[in-house]
């Protein structure tokens, strides 16, 4: 079998996820890994593969079929994203919601004058969740749609209480509320406020002598993060956050429910939910997966950035239409 040979672009959680997600999937191999950092700095975890500085891989587009790019979304992705378009098929999980369409069409841009494909936004929320409420809205037009988050790790809401005064670390977890996720459950088809969908719950580790009492009342009152939650803060020590609260577990729900019949009198609930161990791990699948079908499609003679929303599910797998036709149909 012909191996898809793949590059990693941007060695953090999601990037080292990558490289361990290649080694599930028999008809790819992990060629390089490109960092901004110093290479020698960087171990890695495949015997025989090296890291190179990010600017190599310019050099290196006869050796590399599709580059999955694990840079941030806030500030790499939007520099990454259509350079490495230009040069490679590319995979990312671009997650600012609200700049998708602006970076589509950037990254589109620059994977037609390269002649590549470019999968934008693949993961789990963009992603897989996308993918379901589009199915749910499709299949029940008449109904209202839901997203719970959690139980899990916001490393967005972490790091806004790590820059406060007196913090020496913290942890924050999106708690989704049961007695919502209910309601929705039942077809009460509620209107739910943020704060009554998520409650957030924080585990901090102060400096020695820190103000408490100021640190847990401005955790609580910052807005655009907490302002608006109900919000929880334990006070625990370095080596209990290092004990339980090393992880970085995610998950949610997408929930539709609708109405069909004469006088909608028939209730439908479509259901798709996640409980990952590791965000990053599941991530890092999902983007492999879509970096197969660009590669595919790319053999077809097809450019362009597509979203999940453009891909026929056939092109994921490593199996063949027939083959799919026999056992998953
Ligand atoms: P990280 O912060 O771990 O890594 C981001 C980049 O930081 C790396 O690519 C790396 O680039 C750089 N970096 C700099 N210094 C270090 C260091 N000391 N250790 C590790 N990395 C370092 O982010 P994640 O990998 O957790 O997530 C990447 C993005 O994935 C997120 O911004 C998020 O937007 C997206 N995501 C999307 C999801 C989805 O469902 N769509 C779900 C989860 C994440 P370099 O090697 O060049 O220095």
């Amino acid at each position: 079998m012909q191996k898809i040979r793949i590059g990693i672009a941007g060695y953090g959680n999601l990037g080292k996820s990558a490289e361990l997600g290649i080694r599930q999937n028999e008809d790819m191999e992990l060629v390089g890994i490109f960092t901004r950092r110093n290479p020698s700095s960087i171990k890695v975890a495949t015997q025989g593969v090296k890291a190179y500085p990010i600017d190599e891989a310019k050099n290196m587009t006869d050796k590399i079929d599709v580059m999955i790019l694990c840079g941030g979304s806030m500030s790499d992705l939007p520099k990454q994203g259509p350079e490495f378009a230009n040069c490679f098929n590319t995979v990312d999980g671009f997650d600012t919601h609200a700049k998708i369409p602006e970076y589509y069409s950037e990254v589109d841009k620059a994977a037609k004058a390269g002649k590549h494909v470019s999968v934008i936004s693949s993961g789990w929320d963009p992603g897989m969740f996308s993918m379901n409420r589009l199915m749910a809205n499709v299949i029940l037009p008449e109904g209202n749609d839901y997203t719970f988050w959690g139980k899990g790790v916001s490393q967005g809401h972490s790091d806004a209480i790590r820059r406060i005064e007196g913090v020496k670390n913290a942890k924050q977890y999106t708690v989704p509320i049961e007695d919502a996720i209910e309601k929705v459950r039942k077809g009460e088809n509620p209107i739910l406020t943020a704060r009554e969908k998520h409650l957030r719950e924080c585990y901090v580790v102060a400096e020695e002598g820190a103000d408490k009492a100021k640190i847990e009342e401005t955790i609580k009152n910052m807005p655009n993060y907490f302002a608006e939650y109900n919000t929880i803060v334990h006070f625990i020590s370095e080596e209990e956050l290092a004990k339980n609260h090393s992880g970085i577990p995610h998950g949610g729900f997408v929930i539709r429910s609708g109405k069909t019949g004469m006088n909608k009198e028939h209730s439908h609930l479509i259901e798709y939910s996640l409980k990952l161990d590791s965000n990053p791990d599941f991530t890092a699948n999902v983007l492999l997966a879509y970096g197969r079908a660009a590669y595919r499609l790319n053999r077809e003679g097809v450019s362009g950035a597509k979203t999940v929303f453009d891909i026929a599910p056939a092109y994921l797998s490593i199996k063949s239409a027939e083959e799919l036709r026999k056992t998953l149909l």
